[in-house]
């Protein structure tokens, strides 16, 4: 079970306290991204933002 804590990365599953909400394709299918990736993905022609998502500490 993934806890709602922390998310895995849609990219590269890795676990990460800050996700990036984002679109990059016409499916309207919200990814969650690490900052990592999301640096790669911002470059794409149909990025889209859709907010930041931090887990909660404690
Ligand atoms: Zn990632």
């Amino acid at each position: 079970m993934v806890r709602n804590r922390t998310k895995a990365c849609d990219q590269c599953q890795k676990i990460a306290d800050v996700m990036y909400r984002i679109q990059v394709d016409r499916s309207a299918w919200w990814q969650f991204i690490c900052n990592d990736c999301w640096k790669l993905l911002s470059n794409h022609p149909n990025y889209i933002y859709g907010g930041t998502w931090k887990a909660r500490k404690r």
